[in-house]
């Protein structure tokens, strides 16, 4: 096929003809080099759209927040080779970050997530004025030259010095949720002149899964906690108790729990009605949480019963800190609606798992730690209230 054309045999050669050869010898040439040159680009191009089509399924299929985020930060900048991928998400309420962090998601993990207040802070064109009745045109990708000023903050702690990005909207339903951030070290990757149709539609699907996700999560947990006080309910802590029961197996450290019960509730709503009661419910829950550590579980069994779980505490250090929320409560007096003021206690049983429940099911130590702290709570009340009682294995 590379042969160079040669003149027919038997024909006399004159110079014109050579040349003319010669000519289409180079073109021929040229043309094979071009066809080389695309053939190698469609298999380059086959190449790139199989990997994002498996991207594009990865991310379909994560179920949860930290799945998603994680695979796009991992696999992205491979696929597309890039040397920064960031996101943004608007989180106007904080909504997004106090569920997930009530989830356990840990962000440390993720410097390359950021949440932002104001649909400002994305940095997109506002859209512009359109005429009564016209849908306004939501924003455009911003591709261009790298600026430490403008760009810096968006992708903290990139290995390479960064000189181009593309600032892509994520939209669903025309409403602005996020930006998903590329850069590159490489000036002429995005350039204002590049088609956006392909990051675009990256954007558009990555946009989908987080919203799926996040309301996944939301629903997730809404099924976990108490709606009245924020902190987790009996659903959720009788799971948390399970698979802490089985860390602590492996892992043989203790485990705490405290029984929470308000002292004379019943009569904070008669004096203060129910609004009162919540309200008090409510602070409650709040000073219970000043007091523990960010492994500890605090749930709502109900009425004005709390739980807490305490990760990797015996009985003295749960008692000791049982004895902190008790004085917490006690001491200061809880403001009520419409400028009045109660003093509410508490009492609080307290019990731990010892050596001999590693021979027993699971579920049995469970509802027997839970069983003890209750046993406690009882001796508390019956001995006068406002106190804290440890339980103790009788003696046989
Ligand atoms: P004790 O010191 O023995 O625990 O007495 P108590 O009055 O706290 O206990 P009791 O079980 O007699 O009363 C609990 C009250 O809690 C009765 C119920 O109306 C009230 N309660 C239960 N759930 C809620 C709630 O969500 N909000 C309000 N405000 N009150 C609630
Ligand atoms: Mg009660
Ligand atoms: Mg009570």
């Amino acid at each position: 096929m590379n042969q160079p054309i040669s003149p027919v045999p038997g024909q006399p050669e004159d110079e014109a003809t050579q040349q003319r050869l010669a000519n289409l010898d180079a073109e021929n040439q040229t043309l094979q080099a071009r066809l080389a040159f695309l053939l190698e680009q469609v298999e380059r191009n086959h190449d790139i759209m199989c990997r994002h089509q498996a991207f594009d399924l990865e991310i379909v299929s994560a179920s949860t927040f930290p799945e998603l985020i994680g695979t796009i930060f991992r696999t992205l900048p491979v696929i597309s080779d890039l040397d920064g991928v960031t996101l943004s998400l608007l989180d106007e309420e904080d909504d997004i970050l106090l569920v997930m962090e009530k989830l356990g998601v840990d962000f440390s993990i993720f410097p390359q997530l950021q949440f932002v207040h104001e649909p400002a802070e994305l940095g997109f064109a506002p859209p512009a004025p359109v005429l009564e009745g016209e849908p306004a045109l939501p924003p455009l990708p911003l591709l261009g030259v790298f600026d430490t000023a403008l760009h810096g903050k968006r992708f903290p702690g990139a290995d390479v010095p960064l000189r181009s990005v593309a600032l892509v909207p994520l939209l669903r339903n025309k409403r602005l949720i996020g930006s998903l951030n590329l850069a590159s070290s490489d000036a002429a990757r995005f350039t204002p002149a590049l088609g956006t149709d392909f990051i675009k539609h990256m954007a558009s699907i990555i946009a989908i899964c987080l919203e799926n996700v996040i309301s996944n999560e939301m629903l997730k947990y809404i099924g976990l906690t108490d709606s009245l006080t924020g902190v987790y309910n009996r659903r959720y802590i009788d799971r948390r108790l399970l698979e802490e029961i089985a860390r602590a197996r492996r892992q043989n450290y203790f485990i705490s729990c405290m029984y929470i019960d308000i002292d004379h509730f019943k009569l904070v709503n008669d004096t203060h009605g129910h609004q009162g009661g919540d309200e008090v419910l409510r602070e409650v829950a709040t000073r219970i949480r000043h007091e523990l550590r960010r492994s500890d579980a605090l749930g709502r069994f109900g009425g004005e019963e709390f739980v807490v779980l305490l990760i990797d505490a015996d009985l003295d250090s749960a008692s000791f800190v049982a004895e902190r929320i008790r004085a917490s409560i006690a001491d200061t007096m809880f403001d009520l609606p419409g400028n009045t003021q109660t003093w509410v206690s508490v009492s609080i049983g307290v019990a731990s798992l010892d050596g001999e429940s590693i021979l027993q099911p699971m579920e049995t130590v469970s509802q027997q730690l839970v069983a003890n702290a209750d046993l406690a709570l009882y001796q508390a009340k019956a001995n006068g209230r406002n106190q804290v009682v440890s339980w103790q294995a009788p003696i046989s």
